[in-house]
């Protein structure tokens, strides 16, 4: 928008994500499997499956950050394939690089430091395109989604992975104490950083629920937008075609 305010506000929510993933990046890997109890390897693992990558696929890994997926889609690909790990933070990048680097991930993988709301890539390049828990961070999110729209290839598929709002009350009770109360104390004692974590915790329960989410995806031009939940809508699994 063009109204002052506004603008402010928006550069004050990247800078502020920006600190926040500077500070925890050296720390990422280890506090994923603390916070969720090693659930996000399942969350991970169930969007490798629904991506359905095949060799010679171009793939990008949006918001790629550590390259959990990267690594998985670097495999499926194959050396005639190509995974993409865009990211806006280079802190984030170095340590996704340099894991991946260590565990022999090379060849078919280039790392791009990009803005979501305005990806460097052409028209109809990709077949699948994947944002991990990156979407949330986002501060324009619909100008995001519709770059998504724009360079994914038709017939290709956008999956979208993130928080999402639990369906059950006791369960929300419950992770809402988790998150304000468990995770900031977590991140200050492992990462001595719980400013961070807080503000992850917050940005979970602003980000637009299950069917907003999937509005969005539709207004951004995508196909048969849909969603799956998982872990009683802790995290849902978005779905976009571009046909
Ligand atoms: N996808 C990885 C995973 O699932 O483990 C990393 C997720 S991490 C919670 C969120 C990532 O989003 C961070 O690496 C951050 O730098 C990145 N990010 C935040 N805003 C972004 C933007 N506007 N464009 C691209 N990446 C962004």
């Amino acid at each position: 928008t063009h109204f002052g305010y506004k603008t402010v506000e928006a550069d004050k929510k990247a800078e502020m994500v920006a600190d926040v993933f500077h500070s925890v990046a050296s720390k990422y890997d280890l506090m994923n499997d603390l916070m969720s109890f090693g659930v996000h390897r399942y969350w991970k693992r169930f969007t490798i499956e629904c991506a359905a990558a095949r060799p010679g696929m171009k793939v990008l890994d949006l918001a790629g950050g550590t390259g959990d997926l990267t690594r998985k889609f670097s495999q499926l690909v194959g050396e005639k394939g190509e995974v993409v790990l865009a990211d806006i933070n280079d802190s984030m990048l170095k340590v996704g690089r340099a894991k991946l680097q260590d565990q022999g991930v090379v060849g078919n993988v280039n790392y791009v430091q990009a803005n979501a709301e305005a990806l460097p890539f052409p028209d109809n390049h990709f077949d699948i395109i994947t944002i991990a828990f990156g979407l949330r961070n986002v501060t324009d999110k619909a100008r995001a989604l519709a770059s998504m729209q724009r360079v994914l290839k038709p017939g290709g598929k956008l999956l979208v992975l993130e928080f999402s709002k639990p369906l059950n009350p006791m369960m929300k009770k419950a992770y809402d104490f988790y998150s304000f109360q468990v995770i900031p104390r977590m991140g200050s004692m492992v990462a001595g950083d719980a400013e961070s974590y807080q503000y992850l915790s917050e940005s979970i329960r602003m980000h637009p629920d299950q069917e907003t989410l999937k509005q969005m995806m539709l207004d951004a031009g995508f196909d048969q937008a849909d969603y799956v939940n998982m872990t009683n809508g802790v995290v849902a699994l978005h779905r976009g075609y571009k046909f």
